[in-house]
């Protein structure tokens, strides 16, 4: 029997994993199919505290594991929760077939890329359509070609930026006429010579299917109508994130759009049931908010866990 079983490799997942590790708890982690969680997709983090010159994402989510090794924790690597049941005592976990019992669970599943939901994006995906510069911007088929950058969010900001080290040109397609990023990445993107914003468009189709690679996309302007296509062998969509909450669906309490809603401090309305990070945050969204909801997470289940066994 497990005393916590924690969910996701985020910030929030290994901050709760370094707490509870602390509290004696010889929590399990279980890392989920993306090892690290999303921030492992962006390059450089420049706003998490301590770190004067930025940190590569990367190398903070490993420093974040070894320090919960450190303590203690335990992870089952890429493995992923295929069900929980937790109507009864002690909670249960299926992971990759095997069943977990557990006295408290840490749900911190984080969020995913949203998709846009048109024409060719899902036939083309991984064929020219990415949700990842960092990942997949410097293949040799986007070197030297015109590339498309769908939001207007940091996201977007983000990739756009490292994509003019590739592309020849990059178009940042905005569904309005104002970027939505915080002020001094807005700022910056303006004044790269080598993007590109197309303002009020949304994209309404990505073109190349015949081909089995992106040529171009289908844009539509929101304010005149009119339609018209761009030419590119890239999309690169940073339109915002869905949460990973699909499994708890019926079971712990989420908004409309799928983000838990903690009863307070972390606690969801299951008993021993926690939650923290993306999963259940759609304001702030940080490494550091998923970090901080961690260390909340891992203290109410050590209190938990102190009533229950004491
Ligand atoms: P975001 O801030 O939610 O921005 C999403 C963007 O996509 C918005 O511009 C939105 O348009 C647009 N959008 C949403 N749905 C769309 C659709 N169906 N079709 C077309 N456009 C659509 O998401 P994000 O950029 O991923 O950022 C998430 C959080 O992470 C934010 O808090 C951000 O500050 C943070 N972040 C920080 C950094 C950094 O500091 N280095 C880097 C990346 C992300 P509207 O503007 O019209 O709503």
């Amino acid at each position: 029997m497990e005393n916590v079983v924690i969910i996701g490799s985020g910030p929030a997942g290994w901050t709760a994993a370094i707490y509870t590790a602390r509290a004696g708890l010889n929590p399990l982690l279980v890392t989920g199919a993306q090892p690290g969680g999303l921030l492992t997709t962006t390059t450089a983090v420049e706003n998490f505290p301590g770190f004067s010159k930025g940190v590569d994402a990367n190398t903070l989510m490993m420093e974040m594991q070894e320090q919960a090794a450190r303590f203690g924790a335990r992870v089952e690597y890429m493995s992923v929760v295929e069900r929980v049941d937790f109507s009864r005592r002690p909670l249960t976990l299926t992971v990759d077939g095997k069943v977990i019992e557990t006295r408290a669970v840490i749900i911190a599943t984080g969020a995913s890329h949203r998709h846009l939901g048109v024409p060719g994006e899902r036939e083309l995906e991984n064929k020219g359509v990415t949700y990842c510069a960092t990942c997949d911007g410097a293949l040799p088929m986007f070197r030297g070609q015109p590339l498309v950058v769908v939001g207007g969010g940091d996201s977007a900001c983000e990739e756009a930026a490292y994509l003019t080290r590739f592309g020849s040109l990059v178009y940042l397609a905005h569904r309005r006429d104002q970027l939505r990023a915080s002020r001094i990445m807005a700022a910056r993107t303006l004044a790269n010579p080598k993007i590109k914003p197309v303002w009020d468009s949304v994209v309404e189709g990505v073109l190349g299917v015949d081909l089995d690679r992106v040529t171009g996309v289908k844009l539509r302007n929101v304010k005149t109508g009119a339609r018209a296509t761009l030419d590119c062998a890239g999309v690169f969509v940073a339109i915002g994130h869905v949460p990973n909450t699909q499994l708890f669906q019926g079971v712990i309490d989420m908004d409309k759009a799928g983000f838990i809603t903690p009863t307070g401090r972390a606690h969801t309305n299951v008993d021993g049931v926690f939650v923290a990070g993306d999963c259940a945050d759609s304001i702030y969204r940080q490494a550091v908010t998923a970090a901080g909801a961690g260390c909340m997470a891992g203290i109410e289940a050590e209190r938990y866990l102190a009533g229950l066994c004491g």
